[in-house]
C-alpha cells in the first residue's frame, strides 16, 4: 500500500515535467519528418545600404510550412533542433541552400550581394564545422567573401573554452568568410568579445531599434554602439527597422546597413529573384 502511494506521489511530481518532455519529443519527431519531407524552406530578407538605398545583402531565414499550410516560427523549433542535435544536418542543408542560391543570383548578374546565414551554437561546436563551410563553398562555387556567418554570443557559452572559440573563428576568417555578431547588446555581449572574436560586423538587437529615436535611453545606447563600432572599424547593421523615422535616425547616426519591415519582409526565393531582377 505504502509503495503504491509513493509511486502515485512520484507520478504527480513528474507529471508537468513529462508533459513538457512529451511535447518536445512530438515536436522533435515532427521536425525530423518535416526535414525529410522537405517542408523546410529558406526565406530571404533584404539588407539595404543606408546611405545609398542599394539592396546590398540578404539574410537567410528558415521557415517550416507544416503539412502545406500553417507556418511554424523558427523561434519555436530552432531550440528543439538545437537540443536534439537535429540542427546539425538541418544547418548543413541551410548553409548549402543559401550558398547555392547566392551563387545563382550572382550568376544572373544581380550585383555584389552578401548572403548572411545564421549559425547556431550547437552547429558551431561540431568538430568539422570549418571543413563543412569550406567544402560547401567549394561545392557551390560561391566566393567566400560573399558569405557572412551570423553567430551569437551563445557560441562562447557552448564552446566553454574561449581560446578555442577564437581559434575556430580565426580559421573561418582565413577561408575568407565574414563573421557577424547577431543580437548585439543583449546578454553579455561586450567590447571584449568583439575584439577577441575579431568579428567583422555587428547587428544591433531589435529591442534597441524598436524604440528609437523616441526613447532617449535606447537612442543613446544605439549611438554608443555606433561610436564604438566606428572606433573598432566594424560594420553595423540595424535589424527590425519598421519606420521611416527609425531609418532616418540610424542613417544619420552612421549605421551602415538596414534590415527590416520598413524596406522588406522576409520573402521566398522566387519573390527575391523578382525583386533583384526588377520584374
Ligand atoms: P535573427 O537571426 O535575429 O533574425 C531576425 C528576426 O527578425 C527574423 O525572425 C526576422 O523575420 C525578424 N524581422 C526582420 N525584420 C523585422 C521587423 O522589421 N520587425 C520585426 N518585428 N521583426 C523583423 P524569424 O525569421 O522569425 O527568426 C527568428 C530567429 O530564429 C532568428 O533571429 C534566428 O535566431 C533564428 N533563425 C531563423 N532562421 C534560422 C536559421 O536558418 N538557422 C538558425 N540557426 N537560426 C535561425
Ligand atoms: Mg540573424
Ligand atoms: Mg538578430
Ligand atoms: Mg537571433
Amino acid at each position: 500500500k505504502a509503495k503504491a502511494l509513493g509511486k502515485n506521489r512520484c507520478v504527480l511530481y513528474t507529471e508537468k515535467f513529462s508533459q513538457d518532455l512529451a511535447a518536445k519529443l512530438v515536436l522533435e519527431n515532427e521536425l525530423r519528418r518535416a526535414f525529410e519531407q522537405q517542408e523546410l524552406m529558406l526565406y530571404y530578407q533584404p539588407q539595404i545600404e543606408a546611405a545609398s538605398g542599394r539592396l546590398a545583402g540578404v539574410e537567410a531565414l528558415i521557415r517550416w510550412r507544416k503539412q502545406g499550410d500553417v507556418m511554424v516560427s523558427p523561434a519555436e523549433f530552432i531550440p528543439v533542433a538545437e537540443e536534439s542535435g537535429l540542427i546539425v544536418p538541418i544547418g548543413e542543408w541551410i548553409l548549402r541552400t543559401a550558398c547555392l542560391q547566392a551563387k545563382q543570383w550572382m550568376d544572373t548578374g544581380c550585383g555584389p550581394l552578401q548572403m548572411s546565414v545564421n549559425v547556431s551554437p550547437r552547429q558551431f561546436i561540431e568538430a568539422n564545422f570549418v571543413d563543412r563551410v569550406a567544402s560547401t563553398l567549394q561545392q557551390t562555387g560561391l566566393p567566400p567573401e560573399r558569405l557572412v556567418l551570423e553567430i551569437t554570443e551563445g557560441i562562447a557559452i557552448a564552446m566553454e573554452d574561449e581560446q578555442e572559440t577564437a581559434e575556430k573563428l580565426r580559421e573561418l576568417k582565413q577561408l575568407g568568410v565574414r563573421i557577424s555578431m547577431d543580437d548585439f547588446g543583449t546578454g553579455y555581449s561586450s567590447l571584449g568579445y568583439l575584439r577577441r572574436f575579431q568579428v567583422d560586423e555587428l547587428k544591433i538587437a531589435q529591442t534597441f531599434i524598436f524604440e528609437v529615436p523616441g526613447d532617449s535611453e535606447k537612442a543613446s545606447i544605439v549611438q554608443a554602439i555606433l561610436a564604438m563600432a566606428r572606433t573598432l572599424k566594424l560594420k553595423v547593421i540595424a535589424e527590425g527597422v519598421e519606420t521611416e523615422e527609425q531609418y532616418r535616425f540610424l542613417r544619420d547616426e552612421g549605421c551602415d546597413w538596414i534590415q527590416g519591415y520598413f524596406f522588406h519582409k522576409p520573402m521566398t526565393s522566387e519573390e527575391m529573384s523578382r525583386l533583384l531582377t526588377g520584374n
